[in-house]
């Protein structure tokens, strides 16, 4: 027996699944989970010693890489000052500066500790200062494990099967309204049943929790424009967009401005942190200065935030690492479209920038209903092929490809390689 299977063993008598997110286990792959000890640059190494290309990047947070010594150096250093205090500090007002520079259509953020936290407390702040209940959310997009947010939801419930939870209570979801990816008309229905009680447009500006799959061009204006013209808050998650399609997110990179922004993922570089912001009038709603509550004990954490902070002054003073990222992207997922199609298989590969997937079907795939026509069968084979031969993907047909600064053209096209001679097997 493996350490891996030692230690997963154990982990499921005491943890359920053995994990502790469900995207973590290898269960719908078939597989058990490679227990991690520890990782650097492109690479992940398992407790027997093994490594592995690393394609999830911690499912985005890595963007320059594991273990990036300018970041590695600013927790050690924050820690010798204590680990929290439960009081401000100047680097939550130094982290909330950078925010607002960064992304235009933040005027205020409040940090917090996940991206579940931050959709659930930007949903509260946009009905709040609309005083409606109602929100809209796309089939197949997830938005964290909130109550009101587990309707159709992506990622780990999708891949599970159970994309509407059970222990939600009906009354939880009785507002959230149901919309379909990339149909502007399926939202203006909404709009039109319920013109004075929609709150918000929940949305990922770039789905990557169904796999990858790329807004049409006009669908995220024509959220935009109907959000205006219905007084809706228009809210954009980029918990795995923000600071990954370029430094201002999806927004700059489609020029579409969110009236609410959700973060989390590469704005801690590895440490459990999120964030949401936006206008300085929906902002005020939240306390202290407004009725809407949110807190958190260890919300703005010193040493959460150290990292977070050298993450982003990195990217943000060094915009070439987006355009090397970027054009790495799209020259390795172009060339898996290529191998696909040379091998004469009907499979799609949807990307955009650093984030991609492969679906395992000949259908296109653009929404919740097409992306499940995958042949989840077939990803699982593609899947143990890979990682035996060291290429660490996400266990899912449904989780998305993360490219990081640290992976060379050398070791892409490796995996290149390795996908062609799979497909001819
Ligand atoms: C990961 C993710 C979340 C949830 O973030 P957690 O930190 O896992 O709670 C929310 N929205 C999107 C788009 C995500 O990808």
């Amino acid at each position: 027996m493996s350490r891996s299977e030692e230690l997963f063993k154990r982990a499921v008598e005491r943890i359920p699944g053995g994990v502790n997110s469900p995207v973590r286990a290898f269960g719908s792959v078939g597989a058990t989970p490679r227990f991690i000890e520890k990782a650097d640059g492109a690479y992940m190494t398992d407790a027997d010693g093994k490594s592995y290309l690393d394609f999830i990047s911690s499912w985005g947070p890595m963007i320059l890489g594991q273990n990036h010594p300018a970041i590695r150096e600013s927790v050690i250093k924050a820690c010798e000052n204590g680990l929290s205090f439960g009081a401000a500090t100047e680097k939550e007002v130094e982290m909330a500066e950078l925010i607002c520079e960064i992304v235009p259509s933040v005027e205020m953020v409040r940090m917090v500790n996940s991206g579940t936290e931050a959709v659930m407390s930007a949903v509260r702040a946009a009905r709040g200062y609309t005083g409606r209940d109602k929100i809209v959310k796309f089939m197949g997009c997830y938005h964290g494990h909130s109550d009101a947010l587990l309707v159709q939801a992506g990622s780990g419930v999708m891949t599970a099967g159970i994309p509407d939870s059970a222990g939600v209570p009906a009354g939880c979801t009785a507002d959230t309204l149901s919309a379909v990816y990339n149909d502007l008309a399926s939202v203006e229905t909404l709009f039109e049943t319920f013109p004075e009680e929609i709150a918000a447009v929940i949305v990922e500006p770039l789905a990557a929790n169904m796999g990858v799959v790329v807004p049409k061009e006009g669908f995220l204006q024509g959220l935009r424009a109907l959000c205006t013209k219905y007084g809706a808050v228009l809210i954009f998650d980029e918990v795995i967009t923000g600071f990954r399609l370029g430094i201002d997110g999806a927004q700059g990179y489609y020029g579409v401005q969110a009236d609410l922004t959700t973060f989390g993922k590469i704005i801690g570089a590895g440490m459990p942190v999120g964030a949401y912001g936006g206008k300085r009038e929906i902002m005020e709603r939240v306390a202290p200065v407004g009725p809407v509550y949110q807190a958190g004990t260890l919300s703005g954490n010193p040493v959460a935030m150290a990292a977070g902070l050298t993450q982003l002054r990195i990217l943000k003073e060094n915009p070439q690492v987006y355009t090397d990222l970027n054009e790495k992207g799209t020259w390795f997922f172009g060339e898996m479209r290529r191998i696909v199609e040379e091998a004469g298989k009907p499979w799609q590969v949807n990307a955009e920038a650093s984030l991609g997937s492969l679906f395992f079907t000949g259908t296109p795939v653009v929404d919740y209903a097409s992306a499940k026509t995958s042949d989840t069968a077939a990803f699982s084979d593609y899947f143990k092929y890979m990682l035996e031969k060291g290429v660490y993907l996400g266990p899912s047909q449904f989780e998305a490809m993360f490219l990081s600064a640290a992976h060379t053209r050398e070791e892409l096209s490796g995996v290149l390689e390795l996908l062609a001679d799979y497909l001819k097997k």
